[in-house]
């Protein structure tokens, strides 16, 4: 059985692996865990769309299934550093001062080496599980997955419907108006890309006319922005869940407040732009591309309405490009309750006084591929408060990024008693069985 010292020194070497997106390393790091599931006999699957970028997949199976699968997922590509911008050597996995540093130690090699630590344990009671335990470890999270989760999903769909998924996005700890709070997150807010374009006579800028499609297209810019309050759609049942556990709306902690209130309001955002050409020259078309961040459960018609509405009357034009919608799973639904619960257990057992708070993953994250299919996915790669999420947020994709060594450890034996309370037979039948024998 793997103890917290090896998986320390196993989470190390992982780092050290500079499995930077699309690189060849990204392989490195997938036949790095392969080698470690072999050592404790556990067979996996690559599942590569191109040879050099696989996937790795590895199950525990149950006798008899009782409940749906739980999937244990992770990316192991990283984004680059800028060593210049760096104290310590990017990819050095140096142990310093109580913490390990490196890329990828929060974003989410911690979190790959948590569950496999997890995963290896559970290998040694797998007589006793209750359902069927996933390991999935994917390259190319952060280009967009289409090598990595997408590709996943597109060989083996199964997987993805119906499951209980762990992923990133959460565990990390934050203080709200003087208690603690351990932020697990349970679901992803929708992402729609529109363009919006206008046009209008074209000719020299010596003789502007009436006709110009930057004005036109300025007006219908105009009304979108000024309308965004009005756009309500969606689910507020995340935010409804914070507010009453907290108690409040008045959230002292800033980085909390900007989460609380993420939760509760969609934004429009301008992506990119095209207008004209030369400077002496009126353009005849301009266009911008717009991107609506929106609430779980608000649909693509509901922005069409809000568009349709907002732009008539104007001379602009709409088309949608792309919609990912969002998902929240439910806070009140029986399989998080007791999650909440045994995580609310593990984290005071091994040294985290608070209460777990549900929040919206501040992005999209691979996540999105289970939750877009009823999945009920949950963020959580548990941290302590010397690692709190004011503290952890800079360094993610920025610079000196790194995890205490006692966060990572918390981590590991946390994820580990979760899993064996989610996955084994429950203790009681056990009993209630040798009593019958
Ligand atoms: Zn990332």
């Amino acid at each position: 059985m793997m103890n917290l010292t090896e998986s320390m020194e196993a989470f190390i070497r992982l780092v050290q692996i500079p499995s930077v997106t699309g690189s060849s390393r990204e392989k490195e790091a997938c036949a790095f865990l392969e080698n470690i599931l072999s050592q404790y006999e556990i067979s996996s699957e690559r599942i590569a769309r191109s040879e050099e970028r696989p996937n790795l997949l590895a199950c525990l199976r149950a006798e008899h299934p009782e409940e749906e699968p739980v999937i244990l997922i992770s990316h192991v590509d990283v984004v680059d550093g800028n060593q210049e911008c760096w104290l310590h050597p990017v990819f050095g996995g140096e142990r310093q001062a109580g913490r390990i540093w490196g890329r990828g130690t929060l974003d989410t090699k911690q979190l790959t080496m948590m569950e496999l630590y997890a995963f290896l344990r559970l290998k040694e009671k797998q007589k006793e599980l209750r359902r069927d335990v996933w390991f999935l470890a994917t390259i190319d999270e952060e280009g967009g997955s289409s090598y990595g989760m997408e590709y996943v999903k597109s060989v083996r769909p199964e997987l993805f419907r119906n499951a209980m998924v762990f992923n990133e996005g959460g565990g990390f700890p934050l203080r709200i108006n003087g208690r603690d709070y351990m932020m697990l997150t349970v679901g992803e807010k929708g992402v729609l890309k529109v363009r919006i374009r206008a046009e209008g006579t074209g000719g020299h800028a010596s003789a502007p006319g009436d006709d110009q499609a930057i004005q036109k297209l300025a007006e219908a810019l105009r009304k979108i922005f000024a309308a965004e309050e009005k756009l309500a759609c969606g689910s507020r049942h995340t935010q409804d869940t914070m507010r009453e556990i907290a108690g409040t709306d008045e959230w002292d902690n800033p980085v909390a407040a900007d989460i609380f209130g993420y939760a509760g309001q969609n934004s429009i955002g301008m992506r990119n732009y095209q207008i004209g050409e030369r400077s002496n020259v009126i353009p005849a078309k301009a266009e911008v591309i717009l991107e609506f961040k929106v609430l779980p459960g608000t649909s693509k018609e509901d922005i069409q309405e809000f568009l349709d509405r907002e732009l008539s009357g104007t001379a602009a034009k709409y088309e949608i490009l792309s919609f990912e919608p969002g998902f929240e799973s439910r806070f009140d639904c029986s399989g998080l309750k007791e999650l909440v619960q045994d995580l609310n257990t593990a984290c005071e057992h091994f040294g985290f006084q608070g209460q777990v708070m549900p929040m919206l993953a501040l992005g999209r994250t691979d996540g999105r591929f289970f939750g877009s299919e009823g999945s009920l996915v949950y963020g959580c790669s548990p941290l302590l408060m010397g690692d709190s999420f004011d503290v952890v947020l800079p360094k993610v994709h920025g610079n000196d990024e790194s995890i205490l060594e006692e966060s990572y450890l918390f981590g590991c034996r946390v994820m580990d008693e979760i899993l064996q309370k989610n996955c084994l037979k429950k203790k009681k039948d056990k009993e209630d069985r040798h009593e019958g024998l």
